[in-house]
């Protein structure tokens, strides 16, 4: 079965932009793109005249067994293993309709992440392609503990890297500063050492998996780069000496501004509680400096929500993108970092992350240009995920031909 969808806006995902284009897929798979796909037939031809085709976005940073309620923690402490497994799946295809086909979820009490990751790869359900880091890996008492395997010292951190990976973990997630959502611990404090992150960085890489640090303040946030850290989560507290350090690690940054700027919207009226308040509202506008000082430098940005946090649901990416582009990153570099940067960074871009004869076929129509209006991300018409529909609008696109 051959389908070609013409007459589109193409944003390829690695900068470019076509005008009414084609793209033709086969199977699972894109076969042409472009001129090549102009001049092919197909068994079913769509005339996409008025939409916007782009590869299936990346969020790098959910939490699917939170759900966005105005206190999380409590959330994931009241559920069994089995509601949390079922959560899990109700947030992930919130994720898959509003056009995200692939997330990285950093951190899931009981690695439940990594068994939903299964069931989806092996066809039990349909769902986005889960990167999981099963349980993350903290200090004892650190950010994010009571839902985390705690380890400490180097020998420590390197075997609860090797139980973790052994479960099956895509991804080591490693706390390396405090954080908002945990009383008692300050966001800018560093968490597990340089030399415990960098035990567990290199049991990743001897496994072929790469890592995510969640970091907040400046010298935690040092400390996972020098150690070789894939990722750093939120980055708020960046200076000009942290982000010389990233550009010369070629670490990425996830900045996920949409955590803190929901907390802030809604605050303790909205249920959070006040401690979890007080630190986002300390540290919103410094946050939001950083990620312009980071994309001014040329830091690599890609683009994570952090969804589950209070107020932050799944399924709204769009918010994430639209707070990129307000802090003044171009819409074509904003999809990239939603999609070819999201997908070099977890080291699959020779399968998905553009728009690209024999990749995988995972992509979206939207109803209008981003690049006319930001908020066309909400415009989803359709999604589709390995050549398979699986989420259309009600207004559907009438075939030409089939
Ligand atoms: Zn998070």
């Amino acid at each position: 079965m051959v389908l070609k969808i013409q007459n589109v806006t193409m944003y390829t995902g690695n900068g470019e932009k076509r005008l009414n284009t084609s793209i033709v897929v086969k199977g699972k798979t894109i076969l042409a793109t472009g001129e090549e796909a102009d001049r092919l037939e197909a068994d079913t031809v769509i005339d996409g005249s008025g939409k916007t085709v782009i590869p299936g976005l990346f969020d790098l940073h959910v939490h699917l067994g939170m759900d966005g309620v105005s206190d999380p923690f409590a959330q994931v402490a009241g559920d069994s293993p089995a509601i949390s497994a079922y959560r899990h799946h109700v947030n992930a295809q919130k994720q898959l309709k509003s056009g995200v086909t692939s997330v990285r979820n950093l951190g899931s009490k009981w690695h439940i992440d990594l068994d939903y990751r299964n069931s989806i790869r092996d066809g039990l359900m349909s769902g986005p392609t889960v990167y999981g880091s099963g349980q993350a890996l903290v200090m004892t008492g650190g950010h994010g503990y009571p839902f985390s395997t705690e380890a400490d010292g180097e020998d420590g951190v390197r075997k609860a890297t090797r139980d973790t990976l052994k479960a099956g973990a895509d991804v080591i997630k490693l706390m390396a500063t405090g954080g908002v959502m945990t009383p008692g611990v300050d966001p800018g404090s560093p968490q597990l050492s340089e030399k415990e992150m960098r035990a567990a960085v290199e049991e990743a890489l001897h496994a072929g998996k790469t890592t995510a640090a969640h970091a907040q303040g400046t010298a935690g946030i040092q400390n996972a780069v020098r150690a070789g850290i894939t990722t750093i989560e939120h980055g708020i507290f960046l200076d000009d000496e942290t982000i010389d350090l990233m550009i010369k690690h070629d670490t990425v940054l996830v900045p996920t501004l949409a955590a803190p700027y929901y907390i802030v919207q809604h605050g303790e009226s909205g249920g959070i509680p006040a401690h979890a308040v007080k630190k986002a509202v300390d540290c919103f506008h410094t946050h939001r400096e950083s990620f312009q000082k980071a994309l001014a430098a040329g830091v690599r940005i890609a683009a994570g929500t952090d969804a589950g946090t209070p107020f932050n649901v799944h399924g709204d990416f769009a918010k994430e993108l639209e707070l990129m582009q307000e802090y003044g990153m171009k819409v074509r570099d904003i999809i990239a970092a939603a999609t070819s940067q999201a997908a070099k960074t977890l080291n699959v871009d020779r399968t998905v992350g553009t728009l690209e004869k024999g990749k995988s076929a995972d992509f979206v129509l939207l109803d209008e240009d981003p690049e006319s209006n930001i908020s066309a991300f909400r415009q989803v018409h359709s999604v589709f995920k390995g050549g398979i529909c699986v989420h259309e609008s009600a207004n559907k696109l009438e075939a030409v031909v089939g």
